[in-house]
């Protein structure tokens, strides 16, 4: 379903984010993008979203090559996709279920849907109770969960997380990847990139490990040991 075909990414002239890299990962999966700070996985995401393009190689989602898609349709590809963004990205003066409410409007929603897929959306996450809080009221976790809400709201595909256990302690990084883990059994394809081996190695899930843009390892699910 998501294909890297060769895939390099140049910065400027001199930096390559990535180098000649293939990958493919099939509908459903959840796939742990690890290595450390610099390696190339908020690269592979923004490409994922078009927000930027390879330098050579091909990107193709759902047979279709992103590189190739003029920029009138770019808001289609990103319909397919929600974003936990790695510094959570909720906006501060909206209380919770507005930056919910936001996001559906933003996807061309009716207020009608708003209203009723809102409270649903924060209830399964666990936040409903802070639905009129404002984002810098809620604590690190629950912060993540209405990300994560509202990553979800339009129904994406795929879902693409940047770090989500960055500024979490451990417990929580641990609940958070439950969290992950529960969306990806429901159907929805998670791609999460981490630096944090912690909560990847208990997930026993795919584990694609970079380090300077290339691919140096990859571990299938069932390969994964304690
Ligand atoms: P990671 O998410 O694994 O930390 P990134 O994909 O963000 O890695 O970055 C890969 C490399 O590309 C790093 O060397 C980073 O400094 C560089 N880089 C990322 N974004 C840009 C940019 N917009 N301009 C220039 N260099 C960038
Ligand atoms: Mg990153």
């Amino acid at each position: 379903m998501i294909e890297f075909q060769n895939v390099s990414v140049t910065y400027g002239e001199r930096i390559h984010a990535l180098q000649n890299l293939t990958l493919a990962i099939p509908e459903g999966q959840f796939v742990c993008l690890v290595g450390l700070t610099g390696s190339g996985k908020s690269t592979i995401l923004k490409l994922l979203l078009r927000e930027i393009r390879a330098t050579q190689g091909r990107v193709i989602v759902r047979g279709r090559d992103l590189a190739a898609i003029p920029w009138k349709h770019v808001p289609d590809v990103r319909r397919n996709i929600g974003l936990i963004p790695q510094d959570i990205g909720l906006l501060p003066n909206k209380k919770v279920w507005e930056n919910l409410a936001y996001a559906m409007r933003a996807a061309g929603h009716a207020r009608r849907e708003v209203r009723q897929k809102v409270p649903e959306m924060l209830e399964r996450f666990g936040v409903l109770h802070r639905a009129d809080a404002f984002p810098a009221e809620l604590s690190g976790g629950e912060q993540q969960r209405v990300a994560i809400a509202r990553a979800l709201i339009n129904n994406p595909a795929i879902l693409l997380a940047d770090e989500p256990t960055a500024h979490l302690d451990p417990e929580t990084s641990l609940e958070i990847v439950g969290v992950l883990q529960a969306i990806n059994t429901r159907g929805t394809t998670v791609i999460m990139a981490t630096h944090d081996m912690v909560s990847v190695s208990d997930l026993r899930k795919r584990t694609v490990r970079l380090d300077a843009g290339k691919v140096i390892e990859d571990i299938p699910e069932e390969q994964i040991v304690a």
